[in-house]
């Protein structure tokens, strides 16, 4: 039996990158995925590919989080009670960039996109999905954050801006629910890894001299499982984290 045997996990950014590996490795543990991307037919490859290859059921929500307000956020809502009726597992990993350029130039339009995509899109749909995340015993929210986000640096912009947010969402709420719910809140940096998103960032890098996604994944794994249950408003990164 995997160490995610029926639990429910929500998974942002579920087409590409992490957080594709972070939805594989979750079904192949056992749970049931639900896949949030905006790109349906990278979300339709994954679904195919959980199907293929574990007993589980995942489910695919095309939806590009640009839109999401306190509405739609509802909507999703409605949609997970009537589906599942709770929510075991919520991992933030869907983030834009956005531009490399000093703040004096950079493109206010840009600026908002990358904030509503990195921050407001992970507290509305943290908001909406409280009450079904309440419903187990325990539950594991995880945003995921950057090395950027720990120490600015020039031209990463409003980026490194929602990363120190992201941190600032995680502090907050996990102290937040630690005493009086069951849902432990924990932020993760993967640091380098070989995604298309590190590839614009560094155009110039080896990718092969990276980590790859799956890499990562046993961290990943331990904050969804309940291994991690007790753990909250850390801070984690997979080279300085070792299991068990
Ligand atoms: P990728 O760009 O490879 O994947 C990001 C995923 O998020 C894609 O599937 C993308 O969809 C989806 N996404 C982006 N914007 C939206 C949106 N508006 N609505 C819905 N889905 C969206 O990124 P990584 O896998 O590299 O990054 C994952 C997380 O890890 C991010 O939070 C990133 O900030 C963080 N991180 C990554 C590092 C790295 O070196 N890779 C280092 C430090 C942190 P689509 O496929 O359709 O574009």
């Amino acid at each position: 039996m995997g160490k995610l045997h029926h639990k429910i996990i929500v998974v942002t950014g579920a087409g590409d990158g992490i957080g594709k590996a972070a939805s594989l490795t979750y079904a192949k543990e056992g749970a049931d995925v639900v896949l949030v991307g905006r790109t349906r037919s990278k979300l339709e490859r994954v679904n195919d590919e959980i199907r293929r290859t574990t007993q589980t059921d995942p489910t695919i929500v095309p939806f590009d989080l640009k839109n999401l307000d306190d509405t739609t956020a509802n909507e999703f809502r409605a949609r997970f009670e009537d589906q599942f009726e709770r929510i075991d597992g919520l991992l933030h990993n869907a983030s834009v960039l956005g531009p490399k350029v000093p703040i004096e130039t950079y493109p206010t339009d840009a600026w908002l996109d990358v904030m509503q995509v990195n921050v407001t899109a992970p507290f509305l749909l943290t908001k909406a999905l409280l009450p079904l995340l309440k419903k187990p015993t325990y539950a594991s929210i995880v945003f995921t954050s950057s090395g950027v986000g720990l120490k600015g640096r020039a031209y990463w912009g409003a980026y490194a801006v929602s990363k120190f947010a992201t941190e600032g969402m995680t502090e907050v709420l996990a102290d937040e629910l630690a005493d009086t719910t069951g849902i432990r809140v924990n932020s993760l940096n993967p640091g380098g890894t070989r995604t298309s998103m590190r590839a614009s960032a560094f155009p110039a890098e080896d990718p092969m001299s990276l980590p790859t996604p799956e890499d990562h994944m046993p961290l990943y794994v331990y904050l969804m499982s309940d291994e991690s249950i007790g753990v909250g408003g850390e801070k984690f990164n997979p080279s300085s984290w070792q299991p068990g």
